[in-house]
């Protein structure tokens, strides 16, 4: 644990975890100025005037550069000013999930990865409940890790996700198990374009780990294989493969899950028996058993767990079955790769409803999976016209629009019995909603009223 009483500390950003970490110190001790670029809501206002932590909003006064260091919430980005201010001078730059570390009593499972963070994430827990063991979840979803401190001891786990910008500013976080699922190209526009960069903090997860902790990292990840299998590195390695078998951790072999500890091998069940669909979710269950297996939850538990998982809300999730047709609602596909395994769970003809903001999106890597399984494109909002030039000769049928209720109708118009229609959007939601739950619960109900 490190002594925060009597320090001077500058929080950046007054956002949950931001605000979560505020409070977090000062109930240590510390002294507390938060600073925001923007305005601050009137509930976090009154929160921090009763905890007496002094805070300013829409800019930064020069007390804001008073601090012993700053920790910075995950949305400010490293180019601020201020954030230069500290990392350029004597003082550090610290991360929330870093802050609360230094106070988190539980040992820690922290989960990164470019898709699969949350579903895993929740699988793993799911697991540890079926097992009766007490589980902790935070970080980039729901709660802030800041926030569950208090509850934390040693007979909980903490889950945790974290996403890159968080891991960009860490110094001695340290999990017991860190699992990085795979590295794709998504937030580039936060790394200076730099796919390196990118992966380079994702990288950091397991920096500080020692001998007695674990690295759970995808086999199947071109990246991580290249990086593990010519490198050595101070934690015990498990790798997961849907595709086949792996040296140390689990893999698929003969439609079997199982376990590999390096000469001997065990079956853990059918991969059919599996209840979330998709080679994607194989590979996160496998990712998931092997950090409850090294917590001791029984093989039972997992197994268990495997079948009745259904799965996070907007992620491949099943909305309705209508005139034989399944409508999938999958709007957290926020990048290529999600919509690639997305497509790649199905083997009956698909109608896509994909579009949103563009991220810079390179629409290639979907193209052969396009051209085998879907007939129509439903192009939506402002990438509709990028979309159309990329894959319109792909698709026998590209229709555009910019409204989620005419591409719910126009798509109820091209799906035919034993087909698929999916919301998988490869696309940020900014333009037409405020965020992906928004897209994703207005696409339900519009299926619903069908
Ligand atoms: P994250 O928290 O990393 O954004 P989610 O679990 O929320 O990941 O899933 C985001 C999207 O990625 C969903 O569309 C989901 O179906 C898809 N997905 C889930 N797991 C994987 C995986 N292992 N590889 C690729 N895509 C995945």
């Amino acid at each position: 644990m490190t002594d925060v009483n009597n320090r001077n500390i500058v929080v950046i950003g007054a956002a949950r975890s931001g605000a979560a970490a505020a409070e977090l110190l000062s109930r240590n001790g510390a002294h507390v100025f938060v600073t925001d670029a923007g305005a601050i809501k009137p509930g976090v206002k009154s929160r921090f005037d009763e905890a007496g932590i002094g805070y300013e909003e829409r800019g930064h006064s020069e007390q804001a550069r008073k601090g012993e260091f700053a920790v910075v919430s995950p949305g400010v980005p490293d180019e601020a000013p201020l954030v230069q201010y500290y990392s350029d001078g004597e003082n550090r730059v610290y991360s929330e999930v870093e802050v609360a570390a230094w106070f988190c009593e539980s040992p820690v499972v922290a989960v990164t990865g470019s898709n699969g963070k949350t579903t895993v994430v929740e699988w793993m827990a799911h697991m540890w409940r079926q097992a009766g063991k007490k589980v902790l979840v935070a970080g980039n979803i729901g709660k802030a890790f800041s926030e569950i401190i208090p509850e934390t001891g040693s007979d909980a786990t903490v889950i945790l996700e974290v996403s890159s910008f968080q891991l960009d500013h860490i110094h001695r976080f340290k999990p017991e198990i860190s699992v990085l699922l795979n590295i794709t190209p998504d937030h580039l526009n936060r790394y200076q374009n730099s796919f390196e960069r990118y992966a380079a903090s994702k990288m950091r997860i397991f920096s500080n780990q020692d001998r007695d902790d674990k690295l759970i990292y995808g086999y199947d990840d071109p990246l991580l294989r290249q990086r593990f299998e010519t490198e050595t590195v101070l934690p015990e390695l498990l790798a997961f493969s849907a595709r086949g078998a792996v040296q140390h951790g689990a893999g698929i072999v003969d439609d079997k899950m199982m376990f590999f500890d390096n000469q001997s091998r065990e079956v853990l069940m059918n991969r059919f028996d599996v209840g979330l669909p998709g080679m994607h979710n194989l590979s996160n269950g496998l990712a998931a058993a092997l950090a409850a297996r090294a917590f001791e939850v029984s093989d039972e538990s997992i197994r268990e767990s495997l079948r009745k998982f259904q799965g996070v809300e907007h992620r491949l999730e099943l909305v309705a079955e209508l005139d034989g047709v399944r409508w999938y609602n999958d709007s957290k596909a926020t990048n290529v790769n999600a919509v690639w395994f997305a497509l790649g769970s199905f083997d009956c003809p698909v109608v896509l409803i994909m579009g949103g903001r563009d991220k810079g999106n390179d629409y290639s890597e979907i193209k052969p999976l396009i051209r085998e399984k879907v007939h129509t494109i439903v192009a939506l909002g402002e990438a509709k016209d990028k979309i159309e030039q990329e894959l319109g000769d792909v698709a026998p049928n590209l229709y555009k629009t910019e409204a989620m209720d005419e591409a719910v109708a126009m798509a109820h118009r091209s799906a035919k019995r034993g087909e698929v229609v999916l919301l998988s959007p490869a696309c940020a939601s900014f333009d037409m909603f405020d965020s992906y739950e928004q897209r994703g619960d207005t696409f339900k109900k519009l299926v619903k009223q069908l």
